[in-house]
């Protein structure tokens, strides 16, 4: 083991100054997949910088409508929060479907954000694998990969992105917030996550040194009909096989807005854009339904062991939609 300092940050500016002055420094708030990750040696940083008293605890109104949510507001405030639940009740959900509640009590939107894939082969140092050093290899291409991508994966990794939370927010063209040493910079939520690609140990377009102050919901009137359907093996704690959001907005029987996203698929909350597009101005029936479910998932290349996602995935957009065009709701 790796000793580090620990040191407790007193304002943005200072975590910042810290961590741009050591590389291998981290930022630490609610700790809830850190901690797992230092006990088993994946990360071994040379300080933990304590951000957790930090003014970023805040849920605000925006001019436009919108919603500021500070970077340290928990899960739960935020799942409980009577705006969201309101408003963007895709969101609170898909947070209630993840994790325990002691968990959410604890754990951040940042943290969230920031979360690693739970890849088995990542976390059982005994196998190789490129996220944690580039080069070595990926195990879980010729072993159990039943829990993989399905979509946007690389030679390199086929591993998910955990997040429930991750899914909701790409569904609601989120925008996050970030400082650093350069100054601040709003970074849209579909363009923070990262594909694997030949970088497999890059989850995020963060840079060194920045920190996740809030993230932006932009006013979206129709995510009063989203719904969060969640798939897995065990219907509490446990991380979606697949996941879907999807929020529709209905002249009529006609499509005029649509969000969609599903999570358990790929490296990065996944937007079908391709099946969005499609369903702008058809009638919301099952047949549209099915045809924008076969589009979301055409570009699919299962692993060895999870094929059964491509067919629950279709089937999960088809319900999400079905759902939401009936006005939203539990799934
Ligand atoms: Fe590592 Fe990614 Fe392969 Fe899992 S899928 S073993 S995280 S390289």
């Amino acid at each position: 083991m790796r000793n580090f300092t620990y040191t407790r940050a007193t304002s943005v500016k200072e975590a910042i100054q810290k961590a741009t002055a050591d590389d291998d420094a981290i930022f630490i708030a609610g700790g809830t997949n850190l901690v797992d990750r230092l006990k088993v040696f994946l990360d071994e940083p040379s300080q933990l910088i304590d951000i957790s008293r930090l003014e970023m605890k805040r849920i605000e109104r925006l001019s436009n409508g919108g919603l500021r949510i500070g970077a340290l507001v928990s899960n739960t405030a935020v799942a409980d929060n009577v705006d969201i639940r309101r408003d963007y009740p895709i969101l609170a959900r898909a947070i209630l479907a993840g994790a325990s509640q002691q968990i959410r009590n604890v754990a951040t939107v940042g943290g969230n954000l920031l979360q690693r894939t739970r890849c088995p082969y990542y976390y059982d140092t005994a196998f190789a694998c490129n996220k944690r050093q580039p080069g070595q290899g990926c195990p879980a291409a010729t072993g159990i990969n039943r829990m993989h991508a399905i979509l946007g994966a690389s030679d390199q990794c086929i591993a998910v992105n955990p997040s429930d939370m991750n899914v909701a927010l790409a569904a609601l063209d989120a925008v996050v917030e970030v400082a650093g040493s350069k100054g601040q910079r709003q970074i849209p939520f579909t363009e923070f996550h990262r594909l694997p690609g030949n970088t497999p140990q890059r989850d995020t377009n963060l840079e060194p040194g920045e920190l996740i102050t809030s993230v932006i919901l932009p006013p979206v009137p129709f995510a009063k009909s989203g719904v969060y359907l969640k798939l897995r093996d065990r219907t509490s704690y446990a991380f979606a096989l697949v996941s879907v959001a999807a929020a529709l907005e209905l002249a009529g029987e006609r499509i005029e807005n649509v969000r969609l996203a599903m999570g358990g698929v790929a490296h990065k909350p996944w937007r079908p854009t391709e099946a969005e597009k499609f369903l702008i101005g058809k009638p919301a029936n099952a047949n549209t339904f099915q045809q924008a479910a076969e589009i979301a998932l055409q570009p699919a290349k299962p692993q060895s062991h999870n094929g059964y996602k491509v067919e629950l995935a279709k089937r999960a957009i088809r319900r999400a939609l079905t759902v939401s065009a009936k006005g939203g709701g539990v799934v």
